[in-house]
């Protein structure tokens, strides 16, 4: 039976690139995020290349959408063996400056967003015995950096969900794996992919092979975490 995988923050950056991977190994893909038109065109360009995807636009910070959404998918899709949570969002800027909806903003998204969506899942998954979720976290989830205080947190926190997790769910047979990523160049917090003084980053499509090289374990191995950085990169 063909596998499939839910990918969130698949719109654009390494998201994306994890559903172009993920699609051309043959591995039905769902793509999530809130832009439309950008998952439209995804799907086209997975199904021009031969491979199947479906998208859903929505918040996951959005109990209800998330909820209804995953039941829509389960009505389709009879198994879903790969949850990517990936969708994440930050800003950098001194602690005082920091505004109240900045914070909900990035706890939202990346706390909130990745608990429902995995809630759901595990649902699922534990009545199967078996699934894999793998967060793209970030190596600030290990670390801390002037100005990134509530990336920072929101990053560890994402973390020590996932790795409780791992301990609760390895008795069904699901794995979690975590990938660190240092930079990354895609679109985030405002970045433009692909100025030259970016060139030395991480590619989305590293992190794409990270995911790849994770799920590709034997069955009975699992990779716990992933800690990737750009070889220049001072951390
Ligand atoms: P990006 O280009 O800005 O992409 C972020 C993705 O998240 C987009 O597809 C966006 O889609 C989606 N998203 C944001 N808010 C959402 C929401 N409320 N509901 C659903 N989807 C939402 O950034 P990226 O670099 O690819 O980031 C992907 C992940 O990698 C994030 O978790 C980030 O923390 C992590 N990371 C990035 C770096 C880096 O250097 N770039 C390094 C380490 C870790 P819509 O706007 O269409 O909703």
């Amino acid at each position: 039976m063909q596998k499939t995988a839910i990918i969130t923050g698949a719109s654009r950056g390494i998201g994306r690139a994890i559903a172009l991977e993920l699609a051309q190994q043959g591995i039905y893909v769902i793509l999530i995020a809130r832009n439309s038109q950008e998952l439209t065109e995804l799907q086209t360009q997975v199904e021009q290349k031969g491979g199947k995807a479906d998208f859903y636009a929505l918040d996951i910070a959005q109990a209800n959408e998330v909820k209804s959404t995953v039941e829509q998918i389960l009505d389709k899709h009879s198994q879903i063996d790969y949850l990517i949570n990936n969708a994440g969002v930050g800003s950098f800027q001194e602690f005082e400056t920091f505004e109240e909806a900045e914070l909900d903003r990035i706890m939202n998204v990346n706390i909130k967003g990745t608990f429902l969506l995995t809630k759901e899942l595990v649902l699922h998954m534990k009545s199967r015995k078996q699934g894999h979720i793998v967060t793209i976290a970030s190596d600030v989830s290990k670390r801390t950096f002037p100005n990134g205080s509530v990336y920072c947190a929101s990053k560890y926190a994402q973390d020590a969900l996932m790795s409780a997790l791992r301990k609760e769910v390895r008795s069904f047979g699901i794995k979690v794996s975590t990938i660190y990523p240092g930079l990354v160049d895609t679109h985030f917090n405002g970045n433009q992919p692909g100025e030259p003084d970016n060139k030395n980053w991480l590619k989305p499509e590293d992190i794409a092979q990270s995911v790849s090289y994770v799920l590709s374990a034997p069955a009975h191995v699992v990779v716990d975490e992933l800690m990737i950085h750009p070889l220049e990169q001072d951390y």
